[in-house]
Order: C-alpha cells, then sequence, then structure tokens
C-alpha cells in the first residue's frame, strides 16, 4: 500500500493551496442552521461543509442526530453555495442513503474505526467508489487498527482515501478531550506519505481556545488539512458545543496559522 500516488488524487483535482479545509457544525440540527452556516462559510478556505446527522454518543439519551433528512439540507446548501458536502457513515445503511445523496466526502468515525467488523461492511458498501473517504484514528492510541482500516478501504478499491487524527481517549487528567500523541500520526504519515493527513483539532481539544495552537502544530508537522467543527451559536449547539467556534473565529484562525506550504 506504501507510496501509492492515486491517494493525493482528490486533494490534487481541487487545486487548491494546502491545506484543504472541512469545517461545518458537529451536527446538523435544522435545515435553516445547516444553510446559515453554509452561507457563512462559502466565501472563505472552506472546500467542504461538515455536518453529523447520524450522531455516535457516548451515553444514551442526548441527541443522536437529525438521521436522513439531513442528506437533503446537506444537498440544498451544496446546490446554494457550492461547497462540498461531508458527513459521517456508520454502517451500510448509511453508505447508501449518503450515495443516493451524492455526499461528496464520507468519514469513518473513531468509534466506528475499532471495529473490523463494521469497518468492512463499510468498505464493501463503498467498494469502488470515487468519494473521498476519511477514515478517523480509533479512538484508542492502536495505530495498527488505523493501518488496518485503511487498507480494508484500500482493498476495496477506495482511490480517494486519506485519514483524520481526532486525538485517542485517556482515562488520565488531560488538557485535551482526546491526547493528540502525535507521533501516532506521524508514524502513520511516515509510513504512507501519499495518504492525505488531516487534523481534527475540536475533537482533539474539546475546547474552543485551543483550537488555534492545536491547528498551528498540525501545519507545522506538514497534515495536509483541517476539519473544524463550526456553528455560527456554539453554546446552544446540540452536540460538542464547547468546541465549535463562531465562522467569524474560523476566519481568524486561518489569517493567524502560518501555513508552511506556502513559506517554502
Ligand atoms: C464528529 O466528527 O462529530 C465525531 C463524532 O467525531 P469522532 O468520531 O472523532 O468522535
Ligand atoms: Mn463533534
Amino acid at each position: 500500500m506504501e507510496n501509492k500516488k492515486e491517494f493525493r488524487t482528490w486533494l490534487d483535482n481541487h487545486k487548491l493551496e494546502h491545506p484543504i479545509v472541512i469545517a461545518g457544525p458537529c451536527s446538523a440540527e435544522t435545515e435553516d442552521q445547516v444553510l446559515r452556516i453554509a452561507h457563512d462559510l462559502k466565501d472563505s478556505d472552506v472546500t467542504y461543509l461538515r455536518a453529523g446527522i447520524w450522531k455516535p454518543r457516548t451515553r444514551p439519551g442526548n441527541f443522536e442526530g437529525v438521521g436522513a433528512i439531513g442528506l437533503k439540507w446537506l444537498q440544498k446548501a451544496k446546490a446554494e453555495t457550492g461547497l462540498l458536502t461531508a458527513t459521517e457513515v456508520a454502517n451500510r445503511a448509511h453508505v447508501e442513503l449518503a450515495l443516493e445523496h451524492d455526499i461528496d466526502l464520507l468519514w469513518i468515525g473513531a468509534r466506528s474505526t475499532v471495529s473490523p467488523f463494521i469497518v468492512q461492511e463499510i468498505a464493501d458498501a463503498l467498494e469502488g467508489t470515487d468519494k473521498v473517504v476519511l477514515v478517523k484514528n480509533p479512538v484508542n492510541p492502536d495505530l495498527a487498527l488505523w493501518i488496518g482500516a485503511v487498507e480494508r478501504f484500500h482493498t476495496a478499491n477506495i482511490k480517494n482515501l486519506g485519514v483524520i487524527h481526532r486525538g485517542f481517549s485517556t482515562y488520565e487528567k488531560s488538557k485535551y478531550r482526546n491526547i493528540p500523541e502525535w507521533q501516532i500520526a506521524v508514524d502513520f504519515q511516515t509510513r504512507f506519505p501519499d495518504i492525505p493527513l488531516i487534523c481534527d483539532p475540536s475533537h482533539i481539544t474539546g475546547k474552543r481556545d485551543m483550537i488555534f495552537e492545536v491547528s498551528q502544530t498540525a501545519l507545522d508537522l506538514n497534515y495536509d488539512g483541517l476539519m473544524i467543527e463550526t456553528h455560527y451559536d456554539p453554546d446552544n449547539a446540540w452536540s460538542d458545543a464547547a468546541q465549535q467556534v463562531t465562522p467569524e473565529t474560523l476566519l481568524q484562525i486561518f489569517q493567524d496559522l502560518r501555513i508552511r506550504k506556502e513559506q517554502d
């Protein structure tokens, strides 16, 4: 699997300067919310509008996503703004619905990457697709498990593959929600230099005031992009309220970041 140039295709096709930016709310909440955020982001560095519609919540009893109706909101957002669309899929039914609605980028959540059965089910459902498929690291710090998931997608002939580093669970007290363990992602990058590596500072930090510093570290380590949860009213978001930034803050973050590839 090493050094396959085709893995960069989806990034190269955008003909954009690095980093690629995926932004949008943790969860789609209402049609108006999705459209408003899309319009707020359309004239920015953002290429993909993200919104989770099936939400893997750690404990039951919380908002678990709006479900398939959210795919129509994403389609409408794309038609109105030109932003490409991105959502999480966690089983075959999700994949089939997302493909029917022509979602451009599908990501595999950290709780799914830990399960070879579910990864295989998703890979089989996506067999041969030219959609972008991004595999988040598993919740536990296990590089082999992350690589194994990527290998299952590669074997399913998915060329536009990438990975997302979103940090790892720990029982230790930490300033992070999920400790970054940068070395694991760097080891992934060293072994697979042609598979685009995206950082998700939102789930690493869990706090909006740490998004900038973690994003900068990722760019300094030559990551290919960032996925940043963005909401016009973060405090009242239906999930992950503490870590979402406003579209204005997102713009500011991009103004302040030193983007190494541009400086080289
Ligand atoms: C998310 O992106 O909103 C999400 C649920 O992420 P993770 O799988 O990294 O926890
Ligand atoms: Mn989230």
